[in-house]
């Protein structure tokens, strides 16, 4: 099984710690982007077709940029060029990212329409003031609305950690109010200031908290989101049974994944390759008929060895050995051993599993640059 990524670049304005790939001033453009999208889908299910290569898509992710600032009926378009040109799974989790202030009742019904099944909504923080740093359009308020909307879905909700000014009792409000409004997954990620966005500046003075302090955060939220019966699968993925994100465990999984749309990358061929970041490069490309790549390249064995390892030991369930060995006929423990036997204080070993232990998987990142050679 396989998954499909298709980006859309829009925002209404850019947030002040945003590095992603966004365009807050070419909305009108995006009809003309989506015409060139539904070209590279096509052009690539007959690539697919042509050379016999019969994959199922077990999942489909609008993500962005905000996928829900753009007219809902492009959306619904791009599903269906994804269903006449891919074979999909019998039940595919086909997911759409929406920003709280770009949502209306007729958007969702338009997305459920597509075959949409799973929403992530971006709340970062139930605290106003925050999102106003953040220099996100939406208010908690907007939040409420967008959830009353979801009513008896499936959804996720974003919560960000590190951010100015934020107290434990902040995480604990945003917590609460994401597992009160219904959502059955919840991503908890610190906040990465990167040099050249507006957010650095608070950083370079000393004004967001210290990465102790983000820990100390993300330990405290990490309990509460237990005690509200979600379970870590990721190291910043949390989720009610049986509603963990299928498209990120194939991304984890080391599955194969196609992406479409600018600045998408795939995995696919037995090669990553990563389509232009340049949104009229993008469009001028398709125009002509060709894909729009930059880069690709094949995964060398070393490499893939270690892909493997290190997007398994993300998660809770961890490396299979016995999966390692059919893929690469050897022993992940050999072929790392000098590693292994440095972190294996680290690490719990339950029968062909190994994952790094609970406590110890916020700082996996540290843990496995031992692996790296
Ligand atoms: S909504 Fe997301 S993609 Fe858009 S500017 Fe904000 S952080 Fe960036």
């Amino acid at each position: 099984m396989a998954g499909i990524y298709v980006h859309i670049p829009f925002c209404r304005q850019k947030c002040t710690y945003c590095d992603f790939t966004s365009f807050p001033n070419r909305l009108a453009f995006a009809e003309a982007y989506m015409a060139c999208l539904y070209k590279e889908l096509e052009m690539r299910g007959k690539e697919l077709e042509k050379a016999k290569k019969d994959v199922v898509f077990d999942t489909v992710y609008f993500g962005g940029g905000t996928p829900s600032v753009i007219d809902p009926k492009l959306i619904y378009g791009a599903m269906n060029q994804i269903k006449q040109h891919f074979a999909l799974s019998k039940d595919p989790e086909i997911t759409i990212e929406m920003n709280p202030g770009t949502v209306s009742e007729q958007k969702i019904e338009t997305y459920l329409k597509a075959g949409i099944d799973r929403f992530s909504i971006g709340l970062q923080t139930a605290i106003d003031a925050q999102l106003e740093n953040l220099g996100r359009i939406h208010h908690v308020r907007d939040y409420l609305y967008c959830t009353s909307l979801l009513k008896g879905q499936n959804f996720s909700a974003d919560v960000m950690l590190g951010l100015k000014g934020q107290t434990k009792e902040d995480v604990e409000k945003t917590i609460k109010i994401a597992a009160a409004s219904g959502a059955s997954h919840i991503s908890m990620y610190a906040l990465t200031p990167e040099d050249g966005t507006p957010i650095y500046t608070d950083y370079l003075n000393g004004e967001l908290p210290s990465p102790d302090e983000v820990a100390s955060l993300y330990d405290f939220g990490r309990e509460l989101l237990k005690t509200e019966g979600f379970s870590r699968y990721e190291v910043s993925n949390f989720a009610k049974k049986g509603k963990e994100s299928r498209h990120n465990l194939n991304y984890w999984r080391r599955g194969e994944y196609l992406g479409f749309g600018v600045s998408a990358s795939s995995f696919f061929f037995g090669r990553r390759f990563t389509n232009t970041f340049d949104l009229d490069e993008y469009m001028k490309c398709v125009i002509s008929g060709f894909y729009p790549v930059i880069e690709s390249e094949e995964v060398a064995e070393q490499d893939a060895k270690f892909e493997m390892l290190m997007l398994a030991l993300r998660t809770s369930e961890g490396i299979s050995s016995r999966k390692y060995r059919e893929v690469f006929q050897s022993d992940w423990k050999e072929d790392f051993k000098e590693a292994y036997q440095k972190t294996k204080k680290y690490l719990h070993e339950a029968g062909d599993r190994t994952s790094i232990k609970d406590e110890f998987l916020y700082v996996q990142n540290q843990i496995l640059t031992e692996y790296m050679e």
